[in-house]
């Protein structure tokens, strides 16, 4: 392995938006290669999975209708310091507060429908990219 992981989803409303292509260049040109890639739609019951630290939060059940509102694209992602070097690239968790040029900030429509997720930690990449690619889908 060259460098460190990280893991990514592009959220339904980057999907919708027509997005994916454009988020994928700037993932590209930060310099990340992509290890997997896949479209699919969470059940509630994955969405619910996924964010569970967050269960006992206001805002869990309008996460886990927005997540299941349509297609995601879930990708690993490798580069060295990935996972800092990722949150930095993808913006404050609230567009409006999310830096210029950052994907948030460029493609994000509100804090819940923020376009990008991205993992917060080594232990939690290596969580959510099982979550959704097996040994044989990671390149
Ligand atoms: P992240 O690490 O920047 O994605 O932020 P968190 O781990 O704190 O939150 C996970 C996700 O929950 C965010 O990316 C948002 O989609 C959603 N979220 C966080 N805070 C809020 C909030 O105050 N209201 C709503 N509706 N959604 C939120």
């Amino acid at each position: 392995m060259s460098g460190n992981r990280t893991f990514t989803m592009l959220k339904p409303d980057a999907v919708e938006n027509g997005h994916i292509g454009a988020i994928l260049a700037k993932i590209n040109e930060a310099g990340f290669r992509i290890v997997s890639l896949q479209m699919q739609q969470l059940s509630r019951h994955e969405a619910g999975l996924f964010y569970a630290v967050h269960k006992e939060r206001s805002f869990y059940g309008e996460l886990v209708d927005y997540m299941t509102s349509g297609p995601i694209v879930a990708a690993i992602l490798e580069k060295d310091n990935a996972v800092e070097d990722f949150r930095t690239l993808i913006g404050a968790t609230d567009p409006t507060q999310a830096a210029e040029g950052t994907i948030r900030r460029l493609f994000a429509t509100s804090i819940s429908a923020n376009a990008v997720h991205g993992s917060d930690s080594n232990e939690n990449t290596a969580i959510e990219g099982a979550f959704f690619f097996g040994a044989k889908e990671q390149f």
